[in-house]
């Protein structure tokens, strides 16, 4: 009874597809969260820290500027011409305002950038105090009328050493320009430290460029490992996936092959063995289903064509190819075989006598006292009208002839009895022939036994003759 497939070797197919995708959905999810992610995040903020720098740079230049209007200043008290000294306090004003609003414009920029913000404030404070300085140093200049001291350039640090500029005047000019020169130098200071500090804002902002790029580097190198880890684990898997179906498909289905190989070459009892619920399984009962349902009409169509109806004998279509296989087993074991061939003597007259259906029942009463006669491994035919041949197999002449004479008596102690109720009796004689001892093809050996039986006919009926020309002739008592 074939089962029904459970569709269990298609879901594992599909197991195994989704088991080789779900590494590669991990790869995608983690290359997306753990890398792409931060990587867009941060390379997202790149105009965001131009434009925070940018406006720092310009916060720098707006100090010099406002710087160089305060020397700009100091020269033109220098000429006591008030006219002048007013326009240009309105330009140092501006200058102010100048920077002013270039700290608008940083604090904006940072503004949510909390370790940047909060560094502006203290620089911011610092500009208040270099602004108020500056004011009071050229408003004492003013009041003074006083000649300016000439601003001389003069190494040092920061912004304003690099752009040539230093307030700070040398100890004769100062003198001479009435401003007390630690004043002056006070304000150089204050504006050198404002420059550092806006230095240092930017390289805050720089530092966390760069480190935002280091997580970016590292974040890469791990997703690659990752990948790298991730697609050996899949070259792996895949390997072990098809090493696993070789055993699982394969294997079972080349076991099946092979039975449906035996099977078309003439093995009716091949069968396969799996014991699966899965669609192989199925193909296996299948096929062992199909295998059962041939080989039983096989046997039957057979026995159809191979068998005598009347007597249930082998007929010679079956007897020749049994008798071929015997001769090739006893050249292969270089060992006898020995044929008997019977034929029930003057049945012509029993059929004349008795009548056609008496006839058969001697018939198959005689077939049956053959094969009764014979051991397991032994088997008999009817080759035709009352003719009958017995094959011994591993048997030589002295068994042949045993067998025989055990067949002659057997048959003519069979009691029949006629349509009126009348007793009779039937003989017959057989001829014998050996292998390899009378011949070595089927056709030799039936042959001679066929003479055997003619002697043996001649001889006068009812006896057995052995197929030797030599051999004496043995009649029954
Ligand atoms: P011999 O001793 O020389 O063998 O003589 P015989 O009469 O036995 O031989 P013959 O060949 O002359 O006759 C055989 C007879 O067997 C002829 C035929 O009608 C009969 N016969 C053949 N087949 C059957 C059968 O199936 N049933 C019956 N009842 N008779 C058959
Ligand atoms: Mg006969
Ligand atoms: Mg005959």
């Amino acid at each position: 009874m074939a089962r029904t497939s459970s569709g269990k070797l298609r879901r594992s197919f599909e197991i195994a597809g989704a088991a080789v995708v779900l590494p590669l959905l991990v790869v995608f999810l983690s290359n997306s969260l753990w890398g792409y992610l931060p990587l867009s995040r941060n390379v997202a903020k790149v105009p965001y820290y131009v434009h925070a720098t940018n406006a720092m740079r310009d916060l720098q230049v707006a100090v010099l500027r406002s710087a160089l209007v305060v020397q700009s200043r100091l020269l033109d008290a220098e000429d006591g011409a008030s006219g002048v000294a007013a326009a240009n306090a309105s330009q140092l004003e501006a200058s102010f305002e100048a920077v002013d609003d270039s700290f608008s414009v940083v604090r904006r920029a940072v503004d949510e950038w909390p370790s940047v913000r909060e560094r502006i404030y203290p620089v911011y404070a610092r500009w208040l105090e270099v602004r108020d300085q500056a004011r009071m140093l050229v408003g004492t200049r003013n009041q003074r009328s006083h000649p300016a001291s000439p601003v001389v350039a003069s190494g040092g640090t920061g912004m304003a050493d690099r752009v040539g500029l230093r307030l700070s005047a040398m100890d004769d000019v100062t003198v001479a320009t009435g401003v007390a020169s630690q004043e002056v130098e006070a304000l150089d200071t204050g504006i050198s430290v404002l420059n550092a500090r806006i230095e240092d804002m930017i390289a805050t902002v720089t530092d966390d460029v760069n480190n935002r790029l280091t997580e970016s580097r590292l974040s890469s190198q791990r997703i690659y490992g990752l990948t790298v880890a991730i697609g050996l684990m899949v070259i792996m898997f895949i390997m072990y996936v098809n090493i696993r179906l070789a055993r699982y498909v394969v294997d079972p289905v080349n076991g099946i092959v092979g039975s449906i190989t035996d099977f078309r070459r003439g093995d009716y009892s091949a069968r396969t063995e799996v014991a699966r619920r899965d669609e192989i399984g199925a193909l296996a009962d299948a096929f062992n289903d199909m295998a059962a349902n041939i080989e039983q009409t096989h046997a039957h169509l057979s026995s159809l064509t191979e068998r005598d109806p009347l007597t249930g004998m082998l007929n010679r279509r079956g007897f020749d190819p049994r008798f071929e296989r015997q001769l090739q087993l006893a050249e292969n074991a270089n060992r006898e075989m020995t044929v008997i061939m019977v034929d029930v003597d003057h049945f012509k007259k029993v059929n004349d006598t008795h009548g056609h259906t008496v006839g058969d029942e001697v018939l198959v009463s005689v077939a049956d006292t053959i094969r009764n006669c014979l051991r397991a491994g032994d088997f008999s035919a009817r080759l035709g009208g009352e003719e009958f041949v017995v094959c011994l197999p591993g048997e030589g002449r002295d068994t042949g002839m045993t067998v025989a004479e055990r067949l002659r008596e057997a048959v003519a102690r069979i009691p029949f009895v006629n349509n009126e109720g009348a007793d009779f009796s039937v003989t017959i004689s057989a001829g014998i022939a050996t292998y390899p001892e009378c011949g070595r093809s089927r056709g030799e050996i039936l042959q001679r036994s066929d003479e055997a039986l003619y002697a043996a006919k001649t001889g006068g009926r009812n006896r057995i003759q052995f197929a030797s020309a030599n051999d004496a002739w043995r009649k029954a008592g």
